[in-house]
This record gives C-alpha cells, structure tokens and sequence, in this order.
C-alpha cells in the first residue's frame, strides 16, 4: 500500500447490530453503527470498500482469551434469571454498567467476528485497512465485563495477528484507558499498548499512569499518555505524533490496531475534551502514512449522531474519498438537523486544562521508555507470557489462583508461527463478503427508536 496506489480497504458491518438495546437510558447505544453505516451508504462510501457481514465468532474463538466458565455465563444468562443470579452476576461484573439485555451473547459474537475476521483479512495481506466501528470493546477483561464491553475483541484481533505478526502496535484514541488490552499484554514485548486518556478523580477506569509502563519481558512495552479535560486538537497533535513516530522507528510494528473511540471528540456525553471529528481523523490519516496495515475497531462514543459523524468521516479519509459537508437526505437525517446537517460540527469553548509544560514531561516519559528499546527489534523477540497481569494494584481480589492463569504459551497453535493454510483454510471463513454494488441496505429496522437528539 503505497501513496501512489488506493488501499484495499475491507469493512464489516451486521444489520442485526443496532437493534440491541442496553437498557433504557443505558449511553452505550449500537443503534450509532447502524447511523454511522448509513452515512457510509448514503455518501456513496461503500462503492470502494470491500463489505463483509462477519461470521460469528465461536465459543473457540472467545475462550482463546476468555475464561469458559465466564463465557459459559454470558450464553445462558438472560434478563430474567440475572435477578436469580446475583452472585454470579457480581462475579463477571454484569449488573450496572454491563447489563444483561435480550440477544447480549449474539451481540458479542458479531462485532468479536468482525475483529477477529478483519485480523484474519490482514495476516492473509488481503486487506491494508480493516475497520470494524462494531468493535473496540477495550475494557473487557479475561473473566469479567468492564465499562459497557463484555467481550474484548480487541484481544482477540491481536492474538489472531500475532499467529502471523512478530509484532503488533496497540494504539486506544478512546478517552477512556485502554485497561482490558494492556492487562492482558501487559508482560510480552511482542505487543506495544499505547493509550491517551483522560486521568485522574473518578474518572473511569483510573488506571493508566505515565508509569504503568509493563513488567517482565514487557516492560517498557506499555505506554500510557494520562491527559486533564479539554484536550484540543493542537495539543493532542503535539502529543500523538512524536510519540507515535518514535514508537514506529524503535517498536517497528509490521500491523497497528486502533481503539478508535469517537467519545474523545467534543460534545460527547460521557467524555470531557474537546477534539474536533478532523482532530480524532488526524490520528488515523497520520497512522496511514506509515504504510503498514490497519486494524481500525469502534470503541467508546455516546453522543451518538457525533459518533456516526466521525466514523463516516474517518472511514472516507482512509479512502482517500473527500466527501461534502452537507449530510446527503436519508431516513435518519433527523439525527443531523441540529447542526443544519452538517458533517463537521463545532467545538465547545472549554479551557484545555492539560499545560504544555505538563504534556511536554509526560512526553519526554514516554521517549526516554521507547528510548530504551532495541532500536527497530529484527531479532528473535523474547515472547514473555501474553497473559493478563495478576492483580494488578490488588483490584482482583479471589482472582488469583494460578490453575486459573491464561497461559496460551501452553497451547502450540497461539504461540507457533504457522503457514497461513493450517489456519485459514475455509473459504468463507471471514463471512459474507458482499458485492459492494449490493450494499447491505435491508435493514430490520427497530419501528420506533427512541432516540434522543
Ligand atoms: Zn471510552
């Protein structure tokens, strides 16, 4: 994929995604994927993207990193015996924040398939950008839901790619800390987390310190940029490109995953910064210079007719495709009418409470870490243990038997590099692929989404 000729650019997307339902009032709203590919198919973005409706991911597939007895769980709960099983409910963390909601295991195996079939696109190099907005469920952790994610396809995707992949980058844009996906590569060098992320009071999760830095064959290897409110696009560009750029030349990824989280752009109603849709696709559209592929996962973003907005945006810029502002006249145009239609809209007047000086040392934190690093790694790497950090900071109290530790180095078929055939020898193994002059546009609509614009 050179600058000279387009990327093959695959897209996954389910028509069945947005009519799940969370829960009255509950921020988390996949109804955003269905807004968001409407506008892919209303801007005519479809005719150049290779679309697919992923095949679901199998009880094999999420045991690769989740624990059976938690998937076990999550296939036969239903909303009416969760009130029964209030122990158990407590003990994956279901309840508030992951509630148990009508077709919640069909959910999870949809938008994990996507991720994991696009990781799959991309070990086969059929593909240069994958993007999954379904996916980028960052919190999840082994045996427990976290933060409105209950299955980590984000982990999932990277094992799939390290099959292939000597080294992949992480990299998490959401505004909340890429938590499920640094734990559970928090101890190999063979995966780079990098997250930006609003820290400090109760923010959720809390973790992601300058200092968290990885431990073990992985230290040095997790990278954590904590942020105050407000961030604008000039600093967060100030921030993002020196650090990615050094990350690139001394980590030398030959794939890069993004948590695309659009609830760092302004407005959003559970984030606090004040990015611009521009300023979040800056950060891809600089990612796609280095010409090393993609793997681009939804994430966070609960103002949902900005969130549609933005990946829209994002999806056109890794096209290539300039599109116009003016939102083109579809069954949701509703959705966009606040803002007369528009694709881009303003930003908030808050003050950017991140300094200069203060972003300029956390920084330099950074640099020194990757400073450290074997510049551009071709060796044999040290594999470590891509397993989940135990007890970190003593959060996972009674978790901590070691039969229970994810070992995967314990299972050849994750840890041996392998021919492509041996793993990908189904022809239909990613899905449908659907002709993209059939764009996936029978959709079951739900007949009255309350939404509230
Ligand atoms: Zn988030």
């Amino acid at each position: 994929m050179g600058d000279t000729h387009q990327p093959r650019v695959d897209y996954f997307y389910d028509a069945s995604l947005g009519n799940y339902h969370l829960g009255e009032g509950h921020p988390m709203r996949p109804h955003r994927v269905r807004l968001t590919h409407h506008l892919v198919v209303e801007y005519g973005l479809y005719k150049h993207l290779n679309v697919f409706r992923p095949k679901p991911a199998s009880r094999a597939d999420l045991t690769a990193f989740h624990s059976d007895d938690y998937m076990h769980f999550l296939n036969q709960i239903t909303p009416d015996a969760a009130k029964e099983e209030l122990d158990q409910m407590e003990r994956f963390n279901l309840g508030a924040d992951c509630p148990i909601f009508d077709g919640l295991y069909e959910y999870c195996q949809t938008y994990t398939g996507g991720s994991i079939a696009g990781a799959a696109r991309i070990n086969q190099q059929s593909s240069d950008i994958v993007l999954n907005w379904a996916g980028g469920m960052h919190h999840a952790k082994r045996g427990e839901a976290s933060g409105f994610c209950y299955i980590n396809d984000i982990v999932l995707a990277i094992l799939e790619l390290l099959k292939v992949h000597p080294r992949v980058l992480y990299i998490d844009i959401d505004i909340h800390h890429g938590d499920g996906v640094e734990e559970a590569f928090y101890l190999t060098n063979r995966v780079m987390t990098l997250s930006f992320h609003q820290w400090g009071g109760n923010f959720f999760p809390g973790t992601g310190h300058a200092d968290d830095l990885g431990s073990k064959s992985g230290k040095n290897y997790s990278l954590n940029f904590p942020l105050r409110a407000g961030m604008n696009d000039a600093a967060y560009e100030s921030i993002f490109k020196p650090v990615v750029e050094k990350v690139m030349a001394h980590f030398a990824p030959s794939v890069v995953v993004v948590c695309c989280g659009a609830d760092s752009i302004s407005g959003d109603r559970v984030g606090c910064w004040n990015l611009t849709i521009r300023g979040h696709g800056a950060c891809l559209e600089y990612l796609k210079t280095f010409n090393v592929p993609l793997l681009l996962l939804g994430g966070g973003g609960y103002t949902i007719r900005n969130v549609s907005r933005c990946w829209c945006y994002e999806t056109s810029r890794m096209l290539n495709q300039g599109i116009p502002d003016t939102i083109p006249g579809h069954e949701f145009s509703d959705y966009y009418a606040g803002n007369d239609y528009k694709l881009h809209v303003p930003i908030s007047n808050m003050e950017n409470e991140n300094s200069p000086a203060e972003l300029e040392k956390i920084k330099a934190k950074l640099l020194t870490a990757l400073s450290s690093l074997e510049h551009a790694p071709n060796v044999q790497m040290q594999t470590g243990n891509l397993g989940t950090r135990r007890n970190p900071a003593g959060l996972f109290d009674g978790d901590s038997d070691d039969e229970d530790e994810w070992e995967p180095n314990t299972r050849p078929h994750r840890t041996q590099r392998c021919h492509l055939a041996e793993y990908y020898d189904e022809p239909d193994a990613q899905g449908d692929l659907l002709g993209t002059d059939r764009p996936n546009r029978e959709f079951d609509e739900p007949p009255s989404d309350e939404e509230h614009l």
